[in-house]
């Protein structure tokens, strides 16, 4: 299933109308794969490393004795975000997708909910509202309101390992769907089931290799699980939920948070690679990529995201489509709100996830014009 989208516009010709279709630049794609990456910074993203946090984190020492920044700095911002994501910045948005976010450029996509955690964050991509009165912090229960992946099940009548959740964070199992295994969810330190021997032994050590977080595991593990699932099931839809960047961050560890977001980056790389290696996903696939929420700006705050932390608001969005010509980064639109990613992500698709649920947002609409 690949074709331009399709929009019935009504035009007005001498009082009478004449219903008209206009084709869109994106494609509807079968595959949908959401990747997000945990409290990531458009500091960081669009400038690599921020020579204020590094410094203050670097305290007493010398920044040439800090191995991540050795390792990442340079001196223009381009060039140091194209060494801490070298296949973000250097193929695929040079390639392949165009990113919302950079506010230097005018491009800005702000949270609407005013919470500013990741619950609400995730819930907001993922439901397509902010709903402030109802999801006010991170505990564990089951959304209150429908989400896009249990939508796309629903619309496509997609078996239960058709639809897959993977996340380092265990109380992503709660965000993503209102009840208990309406998807397949694979979060925290849970096991992953396989008769491959690598994963076996990858599920077994997930427990030995503890990180400092009762509730999140590395997302080494959660990657390898969801390639897994990706290369066993050929699901149409799947989510990909990174943690460890938040977690460092909270840590105060910002060399980790760096190391981090670079780990990340060969993630994407590998999953890319995969899906060009794959004739089912090759040029029949929509990636977006995003965080749940931004952190302060400072080298106080940048540790903390919070509803008195203005920087908290500010979130990124890259989006990969075979049919969208735009490369690089986004200039001079409209405000964007995360809560716009659950329709775009169910259009990029070929459905409208408003129209079954009017009190969510709609979606990003100029990504779908000429
Ligand atoms: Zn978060």
């Amino acid at each position: 299933m690949m074709r331009k989208l399709l929009f019935g516009f009504a035009i007005v010709v001498h009082g009478i109308c004449v219903p008209m279709e206009t084709a869109l630049a994106a494609e509807v794609t079968d595959k949908l794969i959401l990747v997000t990456l945990d409290g990531v910074r458009g500091e960081e993203l669009f400038g690599g490393v921020d020579l204020a946090v590094v410094k203050h984190f670097a305290n007493k020492r010398s920044l040439e004795s800090i191995p991540a920044y050795k390792r990442f700095w340079a001196e223009g911002a381009k060039e140091r975000r194209v060494k801490l994501m070298p296949f973000f910045w250097g193929e695929l948005m040079v390639k392949h997708g165009s990113v919302i976010g950079n506010q230097e450029l005018g491009s800005v996509i702000h949270l609407r909910n005013r919470v500013r955690v990741s619950y609400p964050g995730y819930s907001e991509i993922l439901a397509g509202l902010a709903d402030d009165k109802r999801i006010k912090n991170n505990n564990p229960v089951y959304n209150p309101n429908p989400t896009v992946l249990e939508f796309l099940q629903e619309a496509r009548g997609l078996d239960f390992h058709h639809v897959a959740a993977f996340a380092s964070w265990d109380v992503m199992r709660f965000i993503v769907q209102q009840a208990e295994n309406t998807l397949f969810t694979n979060v925290g330190y849970d096991r992953y089931e396989s008769n491959d021997s690598t994963i076996k032994l990858l599920s077994r050590l997930q427990f030995e290799a503890r990180t400092p977080w009762d509730s999140v595991r590395s997302d080494s593990f959660t990657f390898r699980f969801a390639m897994h699932h990706l290369e066993s099931y050929e699901p149409e839809v799947l989510y990909l939920s990174l943690g460890e960047t938040d977690d460092w961050a909270h840590d105060k560890r910002y060399d980790r948070v760096l190391e981090s977001i670079h780990q990340a980056d060969a993630y994407l790389s590998k999953l890319w690679r995969w899906i060009e290696s794959n004739d089912e996903y090759a040029g029949r696939t929509t990636l977006l990529i995003t965080t749940d929420h931004g952190r302060g700006k400072t080298p106080f705050t940048w540790q903390s995201h919070n509803d008195k932390l203005p920087g908290a608001r500010n979130t990124w969005l890259a989006v990969v489509n075979p049919g969208l010509e735009k490369r690089g980064e986004w200039k001079h639109h409209r405000r964007v709100y995360s809560g716009e990613i659950a329709a775009t992500f169910a259009r990029f698709g070929g459905h409208d996830f408003q129209a079954e649920h009017p009190s969510s947002m709609s979606e990003i609409e100029f990504l779908f014009h000429e």
